[in-house]
């Protein structure tokens, strides 16, 4: 394995007892590249969230370091409160504390209203026990009113007691620079990680990136657009704009890289093979 910096995986869990099977088979493939961790996303409103533990809980009895994403909207403090105990008698160390968002027609948000609540709330029960993770966009949240108000509210959960931050995917690498630089003129110094997306598909990808507000540049759009159905021509170039983008990122000293693995193997390592 030729990577030199430290990488992580992230899974949903599977819902399935095929899922199950399948994600142990990528468990396996990708452990042998010793990432830090593996994380398993949380669903706001209910429908994953004893999913995401149980997933956890079994990467951890492999021997493996997992993270569970919890998210606080839609929740109460009490009921946060008791999944934070339940964490720490199981032993689990590190947390991804977010907002989230509720499906669209489910009710109040909550008693915690933003992830600097929360991050807040982690440290108010269990001091320092967890190392907590928080989101970070270098193109900005959809429902950032501004950029400088989106860069204030990520500092405050920074300061509120993050450890680090993982971003939300993105091509293009100025952006992260940029907010990487801006964070650091405000004083933070925590390691900001990008979060890296396999580009596997075209249409769903398209979709994903309008509605989380990453931006796929308009080159990349329009190549994979004009592949079609030719599958291998699409992977083919997607590993090859993933890896230059890491390999930017590693330049620009991207503390580790964490990969949105959607439960496959393949192209996240093709990605990683290839750096
Ligand atoms: P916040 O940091 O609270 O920010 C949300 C918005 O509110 C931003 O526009 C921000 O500018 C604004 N804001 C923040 N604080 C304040 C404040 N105090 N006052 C006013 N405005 C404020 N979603 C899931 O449901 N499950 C997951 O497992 C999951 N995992 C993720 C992992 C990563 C690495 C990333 C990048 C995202 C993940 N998401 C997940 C998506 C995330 O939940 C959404 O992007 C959500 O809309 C915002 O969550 P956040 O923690 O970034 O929110």
């Amino acid at each position: 394995m030729a990577i030199q910096i430290p990488i992580s995986f992230e899974f949903f869990p599977p819902k399935t007892p095929e899922g199950e099977q399948k994600l142990n088979q990528t468990i396996s493939d990708l452990s042998g590249y010793h990432p830090e961790f593996f994380s398993c996303t949380y669903g706001a409103g209910g429908s994953t969230q004893d999913g995401t533990f149980k997933t956890v809980a079994h990467i951890r009895s492999l021997g493996y370091d997992a993270a569970p994403h919890l998210s606080c909207v839609g929740s109460t403090r009490d009921h946060i409160a008791q999944i934070l105990q339940e964490l720490k008698a199981q032993g689990v160390r590190r947390i991804v504390a977010l907002r989230g968002d509720l499906p669209s027609g489910m009710g109040g948000t909550g008693e915690l209203h933003h992830a600097n609540d929360l991050v807040s709330f982690i440290r108010e029960q269990t001091g320092d026990w967890f190392h907590i993770e928080v989101a970070a966009y270098p193109e900005y949240h959809p429902q950032a009113r501004s950029p400088a108000d989106d860069l204030k509210h990520f500092i405050n959960k920074m300061n509120a007691g993050a450890n680090s931050a993982i971003t939300q995917y993105f091509y293009n690498a100025d952006a992260y620079e940029t907010f990487v630089n801006a964070v650091r003129a405000a004083g933070v110094n925590a390691p900001i990680v990008p979060g890296i997306m396999p580009i596997t598909n075209y249409s769903q990808l398209a979709r994903f990136s309008d509605v989380c507000g990453a931006e796929l540049p308009r080159w990349v759009r329009l190549k994979l657009a004009s592949f079609g159905d030719d599958r291998a021509s699409i992977l083919a170039f997607g590993q090859d704009v993933v890896s230059h983008l890491c390999e930017r990122l590693i330049a620009l000293g991207a503390p580790s890289l964490h990969f949105y693995t959607l439960n496959q193997a393949k192209p996240s390592l093709a990605i990683i093979d290839a750096l």
